[in-house]
């Protein structure tokens, strides 16, 4: 069975529209997915007018957040995309976004980046803007070599275009996604830079603020990691979730429908649904 459980579209930062999204699934003949866009459930009003046959779709979103000055992503899985909680959840969210990208423009128009924000916009198109679009507009203008680069230098963590003081709580993103029947799942643990006793903590925070799952497998992964992790999922009675972070064709290390697999001993979070 092939599960993926965490993909993005251009209704955030991904390249494809919903429903090309939907037939690459398709094509890798994905049996469980899920779209988790940034901050916005905006795809599935596309997505859950077309249903197609032996795939089944979880409604999702990847929510952002802050915990302990880190940046932190939060995926709710198999919500309820129209009840009031998830409406008042995106739309605190949106709206945080569309500030932080002020901030964010204002901060590099100090580096000498003129017109960042209508840049990334345009970048953005209708979706949710974020740092991507912004890296976007700096390679464009020539201002960077590549993405990487301005994610390293600019508007990775700890730099200049690192904004993420406006999100909501963990523990109010939690709770939203537990109001829409959701699971919380704490999203790729490994990438946030953190040492392994700083991550233990924060898996530890998120069990004890009601989260339920944790993201054992994201993309390609050291299957060390992924032991490690199970072994965590497991001490904080925390199901597992796998997915590829999907966000553009053509990059092997995260693309739609690889083939994923739990540690042995993971409780599998698609189990309950
Ligand atoms: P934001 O939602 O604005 O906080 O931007 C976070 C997104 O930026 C992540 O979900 C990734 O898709 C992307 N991202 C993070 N780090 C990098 C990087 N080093 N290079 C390219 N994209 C990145
Ligand atoms: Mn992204
Ligand atoms: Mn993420
Ligand atoms: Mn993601």
């Amino acid at each position: 069975m092939i599960v993926d459980l965490h993909t993005h579209t251009r209704c955030s930062d991904g390249s494809l529209a919903p429903d090309e999204l939907l037939s690459d699934a398709q094509a890798a003949r994905v049996d469980i997915l899920a779209v988790t866009d940034h901050d916005t459930t905006a795809a599935y009003r596309e997505l859950l007018r077309t249903p197609i046959a032996g795939l089944k779709l979880i409604p999702g979103i990847e929510f952002s957040t802050e915990s302990d000055g880190y940046g932190i992503h939060v995926l709710g899985l198999n919500i309820d995309t129209e009840c009031d909680a998830m409406r008042a959840a995106v739309g605190f969210q949106s709206a945080a976004r569309a500030e932080r990208a002020e901030q964010i423009a204002q901060r590099l128009d100090k580096l000498g980046i003129e017109n960042a924000l209508s840049g990334a916009q345009a970048k953005a198109g209708s979706g949710a803007i974020g740092r991507p679009h912004f890296a976007q507009y700096m390679v464009d203008i020539g201002f960077v070599k590549s993405l990487e680069q301005a994610f390293k230098r600019y508007l990775g963590p700890g730099k200049l275009g690192d904004v993420k003081q406006m999100w909501a709580s963990l523990p109010q993103i939690i709770e939203w996604i537990r109001d829409s029947k959701g699971t919380a799942v704490l999203a790729h643990p490994a990438k946030y830079k953190m040492t392994r006793s700083r991550r233990q903590r924060l898996i530890g925070t998120f069990a004890a603020s009601g989260g339920q799952g944790l993201e054992v497998v994201s993309g390609r992964q050291d299957p060390e990691l992924s032991a490690s992790l199970a072994g965590e999922a497991a001490t904080h009675g925390l199901a597992a979730s796998l997915g590829s972070d999907f966000h553009h064709r053509n990059q092997p290390w995260a693309s739609l429908g690889m083939p994923l697999r739990l540690p042995p001993n993971c409780r599998p979070i698609w189990d309950e649904w």
